[in-house]
């Protein structure tokens, strides 16, 4: 039996859809193997702009693998993805047209120790957009003040606390201008005091129309922000549908069963 009022009461009500018409992100028949391990099974997956994803599944259905072929961290063998129009490929310039289009947040911040917070957001549009860096830094204090640590811009990373760091790791993808921006399991490596702090961030984010594909078993904000809520299991994409139908009238076994574990 899932708990429905504790999740409905410590999430803001549902926010309004942003989706368009246009594909900003598409999987077709997209296959890959670790080695013999077949991790990624035909995946078919239209990202439309404005929309919101959330990817959720057991840990080690290929959830991850996934959204790191759409900027290419990983490789896929077969089928294609198109991010924005741009067709991936070995074409170097293609991928780099796509990093910079596509932001991503990892469970573990990923900031570099040795730099400041300010010199986080400004190292790659200085170095891959050319930016001058009065511009850039302008830029980062804008998108800090947004998620609302401005005054930590001088400090290192490890001085900040887990929430801080990850909302520092958005401004920084943020700093970027991406059209789309993914997110591998944002707060599973934060005290569950910080949680809210991140995914406030992120609803912030999703209320401005950004297109987003987010890891996540925060069903609190799967039902906040999520267009659609996909179901993935051993490689597969088993099920998928908004979310007042995926979290009460789920179809598939495996689906029924995960809830269960999570709720
Ligand atoms: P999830 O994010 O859903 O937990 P992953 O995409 O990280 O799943 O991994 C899917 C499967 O692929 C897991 O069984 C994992 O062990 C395996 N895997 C992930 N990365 C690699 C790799 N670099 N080499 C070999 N196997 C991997
Ligand atoms: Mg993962």
């Amino acid at each position: 039996q899932m708990n429905e009022t504790a999740t409905a009461t410590t999430t803001p009500n549902r926010i309004a859809s942003h989706k368009t018409a246009e594909a900003m992100i598409v999987m077709e028949h997209v296959n890959k193997w670790y080695g013999d391990f077949h991790v990624l099974k035909d995946i078919n997956l239209t990202v439309a702009r404005g929309e919101r994803i959330v990817l959720c599944g057991p840990s080690g259905s290929g959830k991850s693998t996934t959204i790191r072929c759409i900027n290419r961290l990983e490789a896929h063998q077969s089928g294609r993805i198109v991010v924005d129009g741009i067709e991936l490929s070995d074409d170097v310039r293609q991928i780099e047209a796509i990093r910079k289009e596509v932001g991503m947040v990892f469970q573990h911040f990923n900031l570099f120790p040795h730099l400041t917070v300010l010199e986080n957001c400004t190292l790659a549009p200085i170095w891959v957009k050319k930016m001058p860096k009065k511009e850039a830094e302008a830029i980062a204090m804008h998108f800090l003040e947004r998620v609302r640590i401005p005054d930590q811009a001088n400090k290192y990373p490890g001085q900040l606390s887990g929430g801080q760091q990850q909302r520092v790791a958005i401004a920084r993808a943020l700093c970027m201008k991406p059209k789309v921006m993914l997110f591998d399991e944002p707060t599973s490596a934060l005290d569950p005091e910080m949680v809210k702090e991140v995914l406030d961030t992120m609803i912030e984010l999703a209320e401005e129309g950004m297109t987003m594909l987010c890891v996540t078993h925060e069903m609190g904000f799967a039902r906040t922000v999520a267009d659609r809520v996909i179901f993935m299991d051993k490689g597969e994409i088993v099920e998928e549908a908004p979310p007042e139908v995926f979290f009460t009238n789920p179809q598939n076994e495996r689906t029924k069963q995960f809830l269960g574990q999570i709720l």
